[in-house]
């Protein structure tokens, strides 16, 4: 068993009770070696003082949520269409929304008369 293996299982480790659920060889060698050991304190501090944290509340600024919304927000651009391109793109609107509404106005036909027909 290494050192580095032992490693890996050391975060799992918080206090003295869960040594029981290590695998067996890996507590043989924290029972031998003084350098896993040594970290292994040292996680457990470190878990000591996470735990800690817990319980601290803090508040944060009031500009935060603002900082960070204009930290992520993309820089707007604004594009300025020529005035041919815009006539274009609104008359190319018109006749999609009237191409839409004609469709319709076919579909509701159809079904009425299909309608008709089943009813009479
Ligand atoms: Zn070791």
């Amino acid at each position: 068993m290494l050192c580095d293996d032992v490693l890996l299982h050391l975060a799992q480790t918080p206090d003295e009770a869960s040594n029981d659920f290590l695998p067996l060889p890996i507590r043989h060698h924290l029972a031998t070696c003084l350098s896993c050991q040594a970290e292994q304190v040292h996680y457990r501090r470190v878990h000591r003082e996470l735990q800690s944290l817990k319980t601290i509340t803090v508040l944060p600024d009031e500009r935060l949520l603002d900082d960070i919304l204009d930290s992520v927000r993309p820089p707007a651009t604004v594009i300025q269409l020529r005035p041919s391109r815009r006539r274009a793109y609104v008359s190319g609107i018109a006749a999609a929304a009237t191409a839409g509404a004609a469709g319709a106005i076919v579909l509701v036909s159809k079904l009425s008369s299909k309608g008709q027909r089943l009813a009479g």
